[in-house]
């Protein structure tokens, strides 16, 4: 709670909630042909809306949120991101000629441009071509951009709502887009390898002994250099972050993703350099001045990858700073009425799900179907285990939970492109 203190104090006094000059437009219904004289309330909220903050689950679908919300908040507990007006659930499946579940980036694809396309592509469509995205339609609208992720600043899910490639894999191509096309305002999070070319390693070591596997492997020269040219202030670690001002922020922290995604025991860390609540104030504080408003996107990676390698314990660890982070968002929506916060997953993953800690004649065996566990109960003395079912991705529904203007958009069950239907009224209105 003392982030939402903080935050309430920094982003300043409640504003007085909107203005609207009861602007009367003529809705014309199709069938009756007759015209009525009152905008629709999801009419109205849209144009009052001007800044949309997107927060990324990676991975993230009920029995995620099920587990943290035990581990968290105890039996009769809630997350902050259930604490939201407005709930629904989203379907993930891709357009795919080979596949039936999505990874992350035809996921994202569908958020960011409307698009169901195949797994791999960076909004592009099934044929290959690139699709305009919410990022490059909020900047055109005159509005601050910014990406915030625990994952690389170039992985697939940021990537989709600034860039456009044929396969996720180009990180590097995707750098330099940000750069020189798509220009979000601050760009925070791991990845430094593909900003630096081989033989540069730059803040963080090549071949580090946590995974030797890591070191600069950029193709498009020193993008890094380019962004400082370019009036990005770049910055590697917490205190320069602190540090840093004026409107443009390049931070990378790690080679990769900011933790290492691992088995248990296995040498598996979760202790990002800048946590995701700390990248998340920064990036609200330099995007908030902007008078036309900002678009935020924030994804906590570390659910997704612990859940690929069926660590409970880590995914707890990473559900519990998206939480932190969902509750500093909500605190700058109770300030800024004119801001629409969405919370969901882009998928599930593991095949999760969350059971008695204590049933000895339970079907799970060994390996990758083993019950992961037993996890405290909050304020109980009872537990619970997580069981994981796959290391994969599933076609499970994801929750969405949102606040502020057009959240009760979300309530029902839509296809995850509905995503795009919402968030492009307030980011690429059409006059
Ligand atoms: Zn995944």
């Amino acid at each position: 709670m003392t982030e939402r203190v903080r935050g309430v104090r920094r982003w300043g006094a409640p504003l007085v909630a909107a203005v609207a000059a009861a602007t009367v437009t003529m809705v014309v219904s199709p069938t009756l042909g007759a015209s009525a004289t009152a905008p629709s309330p999801a009419a109205k909220a849209a144009k009052s809306a001007k800044n949309v903050i997107f927060i990324n689950g990676d991975g993230m679908a009920a029995a995620h949120r099920e587990a943290a919300r035990l581990n968290l908040a105890g039996l009769d507990g809630q997350l902050t991101m259930d604490k939201l007006a407005a709930s629904g659930q989203l379907t993930t499946s891709p357009h795919d000629p080979k596949a039936v579940i999505t990874d992350s980036a035809a996921a994202a694809t569908a958020w960011a441009t409307g698009e169901k396309t195949y797994n791999g592509a960076i909004s592009v469509d099934v044929d290959g071509n690139p699709l305009a995205t919410l990022g490059q339609q909020a900047k055109a609208a005159g509005k601050a951009t910014g990406l915030v992720t625990t994952a690389q600043v170039t992985d697939a899910s940021p990537a989709a709502f600034f860039a456009s490639t044929a396969n996720r894999s180009a990180q590097d191509e995707i750098a330099r887009q940000y750069i020189d096309v798509s220009k979000p305002d601050v760009i925070l999070g791991g990845g430094e390898d593909w900003w630096l070319p081989k033989g540069t390693p730059g803040a963080f070591p090549d071949q580090p002994a946590e995974d030797p596997a890591e070191g600069s492997v950029g193709t498009k020269g020193n993008l890094v250099a380019k962004a400082e040219k370019a009036g990005y202030t770049y910055v590697t670690d917490a205190k320069q972050l602190g540090k840093a001002k004026g409107g443009k922020l390049l931070g990378l922290f790690g080679n990769e993703e900011m933790f290492q995604q691992r088995p248990e025991g296995q040498g598996d860390v979760y202790s990002p350099v800048v946590d995701l609540p700390t990248m998340t104030t920064k990036a609200l504080d330099t995007l908030h001045g902007n008078k036309k408003g900002f678009f935020l996107f924030v994804e906590e990676e570390g659910v997704d990858e612990f859940a690929h390698n069926n660590n409970g314990t880590r995914v707890l660890q990473a559900m519990a700073q998206l939480d932190r982070t969902v509750a500093i968002a909500r605190a700058y929506v109770a300030t800024h009425p004119d801001t629409l916060l969405v919370v969901t997953g882009d998928h599930e993953c593991g095949g999760l799900t969350v059971e008695e800690a204590t049933d000895a004649a339970d079907e799970s065996g060994t390996g990758v179907s083993a019950e992961d566990g037993p996890f405290a109960i909050q304020g109980s003395d009872k537990q619970f285990v997580m069981d994981w079912t796959t290391s994969g991705h599933t076609g499970a529904d994801v929750p969405v939970t949102a606040d502020g203007p057009l959240s009760e958009q979300f309530s029902g069950k839509h296809p995850n492109t509905y995503v795009h239907q919402v968030l492009s009224r307030i980011l690429a209105p059409r006059h």
